[in-house]
């Protein structure tokens, strides 16, 4: 029982029919007054009126803590008579509910004179006992929810303050990131201008090599950069989806890869109709980007890469594959690489920041989908994303 009215209903109409009388009454306590909450007659009686704990039935049962039966309402010199007169009562019956500190108490009330039975006062008070339980679990049950609601609020203010933090921290970092660019590409220029005239001059060796790894240095920071920028936009920016075909994701994706494809001597094939699915464009790209480019780029050296895109319905969603033929991945750290910074090779054998398949997953997870992999080594690898399937 979670609700007081229901309660107060239910016990009134109880009170009646168990005693086999013509009326049944629910009155709680309130300060000094009694409060007839529920009266369940052939007439309403005093349903929803108040009177002094001093001087009613009820009150007295309330006060001295104790049931009473009264064969003949207008004898009885604790009944409010003229409030008795004009209704169909002649006796009554009222039983605390609760026996120390009662907090109301339950009536029922004869057309005829009658002498409640012991069986009849036995059966009031054990539907008293069942109704200050239930009373008690209602006045638990509240306490939980406005605790509850408590707890909630506090969680909302303080998701709202992180989420607002994290904001900032976002901004922060965009802004840094951005203005570090600036500087690292006049280094850069400035060491390719120098290298440039150094072998021009016929410069000694050793230097050019030095200039040779400043410009590739500054290279590698400046993809880490790009790759952090993109990973953080991610996070921030709103996604909004529409209906993406892959067929012509994948190409456009093909489109700007082609130079890479051609340098590894890599071949691709998409298996069409890859289908539909509910994504954000550009970040559907960036993911068939990565997986792509490390398709192409972990391979075995003296190995031609050949990388397979294919889609399948799992309703749903819709998955997509991208699968190579190249180094593959142990099983234990198939969760591990779609951490960021997370590599399992040297950077002179496969370059790369460790971010890619971070930003796969997390572009994945905000579209409403999720990223993967099943791979051993040797054997390689089979990369999937799945996302909410686009279709009619
Ligand atoms: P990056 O490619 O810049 O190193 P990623 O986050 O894209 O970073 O990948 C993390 C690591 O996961 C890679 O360094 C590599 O060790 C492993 N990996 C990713 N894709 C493949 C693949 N297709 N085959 C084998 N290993 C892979």
């Amino acid at each position: 029982m979670r609700d007081l009215p229901r309660l107060v209903e239910i016990v009134g109409r109880a009170a009646r029919r168990l005693t086999g009388a013509d009326g049944g009454a629910f009155v709680l306590r309130d300060g000094d007054e009694v409060h007839y909450v529920e009266v369940d007659a052939r007439e309403p009686l005093w349903k929803g009126r108040r009177f002094p704990v001093s001087c009613c039935i009820s009150g007295w049962a309330i006060l001295n803590r104790a049931p009473v039966a009264v064969e003949d309402v207008l004898a009885d010199p604790r009944i409010p008579h003229e409030v008795y007169r004009p209704t169909f009562v002649k006796s009554l019956a009222m039983v605390p509910i609760r026996s120390t500190d009662p907090l109301g108490a339950l009536g029922a009330y004869w057309a005829r004179p009658h002498k409640a039975t012991p069986e009849e006062m036995e059966t009031l008070r054990h539907l008293a006992d069942a109704t200050a339980i239930a009373f008690a679990n209602i006045a638990l049950y509240d306490e939980l929810r406005r605790l509850n609601e408590g707890l909630e609020r506090r969680v909302a203010e303080r998701t709202a303050r992180l989420e607002e933090a994290l904001r900032e921290l976002d901004d922060f970092a965009q802004h840094v990131a951005h203005d570090l660019r600036a500087p690292l590409r006049a280094m850069r220029g400035f060491a390719r201008i120098a290298l440039e005239e150094l072998e021009a001059a016929g410069g000694p060796p050793g230097l050019r090599e030095w200039l040779h790894r400043i410009s590739e240095a500054g290279e590698r920071m400046d993809d880490l950069i790009v790759d952090l920028l993109a990973y953080s936009r991610l996070a921030r920016a709103e996604l909004p989806r529409e209906r993406v075909d892959l067929d012509r994701a994948a190409d456009e994706v093909l489109l700007e890869a082609r130079p890479s494809i051609a340098e590894r001597g890599a071949a691709v094939e998409v298996e069409r109709p890859l289908g539909e699915v509910w994504a954000h464009p550009a970040a559907l790209k960036q993911i068939l980007h990565n997986l792509l480019s490390n398709a192409i780029k972990f391979v075995a050296p003296g190995v031609a890469p050949r990388v397979r895109i294919r889609a399948e319905s799992r309703p749903p969603r819709r998955r997509l594959w991208v699968e190579d033929n190249g180094i593959g991945i142990a099983p234990e750290d198939h969760e591990r690489i779609f951490r960021m910074f997370e590599r399992l090779h040297p950077q002179d054998r496969y370059p790369g920041t460790g971010i890619g398949l971070a930003i796969v997953r997390r572009a994945a997870e905000r579209l409403g989908g999720a990223a993967g992999v099943e791979s051993e080594p040797g054997k390689g690898s089979r990369f999937w994303v799945e996302l909410p399937a686009g279709g009619a």
